[in-house]
């Protein structure tokens, strides 16, 4: 269930909701907003009666959360959107996150010549795989420390946050020193295990939705992260697989209008996955801000004919700028403004 304090609740009275709710086995995760503090008890169910805190000093409400996931509801945070703090960018709100990237670091200057350019049109965050989810084991797996240390150069370069995937729990202390986003990748939306460390790293999440995964899966995956008291979760759409072989997924952009109404979690779009192709990733990228999304994460490379992986999908630096401004414009339409420090 979920309580929620008065306005202008005092300290005090917040603790000793804590205190009543952990004394009935319960786990409290307590949520300050601008106005309203929200107390959810997790593992309450029947507990309603024993904990009677209807009317207890400081307490408004108490609202049960059917779901099956609790932290991650709309209920949670009533009428409030999370916003969080990346490297001194918002995200969430009326702030749309523009991260932009290789899919992969290749070398060094691939890695700083695609960063540099990302920077210079105005990109919140830097993407980079230093781990790559591959589907063939033949295929190139990613460079390893090597990568993260390209994009620790590159961050100090640009001043631009890091985004990058972790595939591996024995890699999280090497990318916890890098990354000041992990990205848990399509194909480890379920890896519970996996979630649940990155939610005790505390370290802000974007969270892709598996390859056949429902809107109502990604939002219990995100649960998995969120229950161990990390809150800076993005939910990101990339695509998914349907009966539709004229491009590489189907980029479910219904997702988007459907996720804010059921959470108040940042909600991206991968532009570049889906359409698979350089051509079709501008428009979804500006159908994706038309949608109402908090942002996008899609991949640019200084020489995209030449990446070593997703080189069809990847635009060209040369090309970023003006489908930036583009973007611009749109997302002015929906009320939102790019994300800048
Ligand atoms: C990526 O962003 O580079 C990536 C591998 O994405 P996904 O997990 O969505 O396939
Ligand atoms: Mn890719």
């Amino acid at each position: 269930m979920m309580i929620v304090m008065k306005e202008g609740a005092t300290e005090e009275q917040i603790a000793k909701i804590v205190e009543r709710v952990e004394q009935v086995g319960c786990s409290a995760h307590v949520s300050k907003g601008e106005l309203l503090t929200v107390i959810g008890a997790i593992g309450s169910r029947d507990k309603d009666q024993e904990l009677a805190l209807e009317g207890a000093p400081g307490v408004d409400h108490v609202v049960p959360i059917a779901k099956p996931y609790k932290l991650a509801s709309r209920q949670f945070k009533k009428d409030e959107d999370s916003v969080f703090e990346i490297g001194g960018r918002k995200v969430g709100g009326t702030n749309f996150a523009l991260i932009a990237g290789p899919c992969t670091v290749e070398n060094r200057d691939q890695m700083l010549d695609s960063a540099d350019a990302v920077a210079a049109a105005g990109a919140t965050m830097l993407r980079g795989g230093a781990y790559k989810p591959r589907t063939s084991p033949y295929s190139f797996q990613g460079l390893g420390r090597e990568g993260l240390r390209l994009l620790a150069e590159s961050r100090e370069r640009t001043g631009l946050p890091i985004v990058t995937e972790l595939l591996d729990l024995r890699d999280l202390d090497d990318v916890l020193e890098v990354a000041d986003v992990i990205q848990v990748g399509a194909r480890n939306m379920q890896n519970y295990a996996l979630l649940a460390e990155i939610g005790k790293s505390k370290r802000p999440v974007l969270l892709k939705r598996g390859l056949s995964a429902t809107v109502e899966e990604l939002l219990m995956a995100s649960e998995y992260v969120l229950k161990e008291g990390n809150e800076n979760v993005m939910l990101c759409e990339r695509g998914i697989r349907t009966y539709e072989t004229a491009y590489r997924f189907t980029l479910d952009l219904l997702a988007v209008p459907a996720l804010k109404e059921l959470t108040h979690l940042p909600v991206i779009v991968d532009p570049s996955h889906a359409p698979g192709r350089r051509d079709w990733v501008e428009p979804m990228s500006l159908a994706a801000a038309a949608a109402g999304a908090d942002g996008i994460i899609i991949e640019v490379h200084n020489e995209p004919d030449k990446a070593i992986c997703d080189a069809a999908q990847q635009v060209p630096t040369s090309e970023f700028e003006a489908l930036v401004a583009k973007l611009e414009a749109i997302v002015g339409v929906v009320g939102k403004t790019i994300s800048r420090a």
